[in-house]
């Protein structure tokens, strides 16, 4: 009986009309698919992207080097190495995320006691090697300084120099 019953289906193209009217009904459907990057779908306000690293407004930077962060991150993707400042201040003289480790959690955002390790917005970057997603600590604060100024301007088209 199945044989019979799978020749008629052969024999009328069943399946192939089947697969045509799948296809026909999404046709005149509301088109979902999205011209990026002309065109681009919203972000969560939760969105969390790449990291920098931010300063006061005298310039000095935030980060104390305490090591909450480091301690912290679920995977150990980030690096710090300390120093004394010849002022007795506690500064970092490495601070590395590997951003090809980092699952983008916040916790280093979150655990943060003076609010120095910040998530931007930003997604669009890209590595062609394993080095170029090291966010070392001079391209942390640069990348902080870029969102206080966009922050301040409120320009948007800033964000391309995040990548
Ligand atoms: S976002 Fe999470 S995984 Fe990434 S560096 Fe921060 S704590 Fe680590
Ligand atoms: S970024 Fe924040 S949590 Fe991490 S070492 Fe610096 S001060 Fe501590």
């Amino acid at each position: 009986m199945k044989v019979i019953k799978d020749y008629i289906k052969r024999l009328f193209l069943i399946e192939l009309f089947k697969g045509l009217n799948l296809t026909g009904r999404y046709l005149f459907s509301r088109k979902i698919t999205v011209q990026y990057p002309d065109e681009k779908t919203p972000q969560s306000y939760r969105f969390r992207g790449r990291h920098a690293q931010r300063r006061y407004p005298n310039g000095e930077e935030r980060c104390i080097a305490c090591k909450l962060c480091e301690a912290v991150c679920p995977a150990l993707a980030i690096t710090i190495e300390v120093e004394p400042r010849e002022d007795g201040t506690r500064r970092t003289s490495r601070y590395d995320i590997d951003l090809s480790k980092c699952i983008f959690c916040g916790f280093c955002e979150e655990s943060c006691p003076v609010d120095a390790i910040v998530e931007t917005r930003v997604f669009e970057y890209f590595g062609d090697q394993r080095s170029d997603l090291l966010m070392t600590k001079e391209k942390l604060l640069a990348a902080g300084d870029q969102l206080e100024k966009q922050q301040l301007t409120h320009d948007k088209t800033l964000d391309h120099v995040y990548r």
